[in-house]
């Protein structure tokens, strides 16, 4: 079977915990040049530490996806280290759960501000290399709850509900370039995710429910390599997966 993730340079936004740096695991041991973005540099360098030291390309930028400068930075230098840029995977997100009625517009300014805005921004960075190329992939991660409403958790869903239309709509306008988009809703997915749900009671509730049938982070990585995987000419829109066990 022809593998075309071999050789490919994919920048991972988030890739210092969870999804981001599982998908990184995952597509290094497969071939690819993996270009890793997150703030705590510590981590996104000793990943590429521990991938170079296994044999494995990749290379670490501290990167804050709010900061638009930063972000053309993270892209340009895989453009500028590597040639091109062949996947994008805007990954970078957070989930600060509670319910309207307290209010907590800084924590509502960060979620659009990351998991959208920070989107946006891998986008406009990784655009102009790829329409030059005439070739490329876009990934973008929205969520379970990019697809329906959960409880306390209405902003999170207008961040992702988002993500997904931006992704369609970047979709139908790339195809004269033979870019391809794919956007990926994970369910329950063992991270660090919970971790930042800054009002007590909805973590604990949360983790609770969460704990019990998370699936590994792996299972997103084969997610991504699926996508990334398929033939130039075939252009996988949206997956959707979730815990077998995971009911809503
Ligand atoms: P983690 O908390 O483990 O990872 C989140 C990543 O986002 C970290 O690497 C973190 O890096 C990064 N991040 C957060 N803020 C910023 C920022 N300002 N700039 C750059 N990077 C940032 O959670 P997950 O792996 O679960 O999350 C990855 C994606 O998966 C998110 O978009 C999330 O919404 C989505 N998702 C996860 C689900 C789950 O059940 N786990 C379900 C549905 C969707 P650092 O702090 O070092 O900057």
């Amino acid at each position: 079977m022809t593998d075309n993730i071999q050789g490919k340079v994919v920048v991972i936004t988030g890739a210092s915990s969870g999804n981001g740096e599982a998908t990184a695991r995952h597509l290094a041991e497969r071939g690819a040049i993996v270009v890793l973005g997150a703030r705590r540099k510590e981590r996104i360098e000793k990943l590429a530490a521990d991938l170079t030291a296994a044999g494995h390309k990749a290379m670490a930028i501290e990167t804050d996806v709010t900061d638009r400068e930063q972000v053309s930075r993270l892209v340009d230098t895989a453009v500028e280290s590597f040639g091109r840029i062949d996947v994008l995977l805007n990954n970078a997100g957070l989930m600060p759960l509670a319910p309207m009625e307290r209010r907590k517009v800084d924590e509502w300014d960060t979620m659009i501000d990351v998991n959208l805005k920070g989107t946006l921004y891998g986008i406009a960075a990784a655009l102009p290399h790829m329409q030059a190329k005439k070739s490329g992939h876009i990934i973008n991660v929205s969520s379970v709850y990019g697809h329906k409403l959960g409880p306390d958790a209405t902003v999170y869903c207008a961040t992702k509900f988002g993500v997904r239309a931006l992704s369609e709509g970047l979709r139908q306008e790339m195809t004269p370039y033979n870019i391809r988009t794919t956007v990926i809703s994970p369910g329950a997915v063992a991270t660090e995710l919970l971790d930042r749900i800054g009002e007590q009671d909805i973590r604990e509730q949360t983790q609770d429910f969460v704990s019990k049938i998370a699936i590994p982070a792996e299972s997103f990585a084969r997610m991504v390599a699926f996508a990334v995987n398929e033939p130039e000419d075939v252009d996988v829109n949206e997956i959707l997966f979730r815990p077998t066990a995971q009911p809503i």
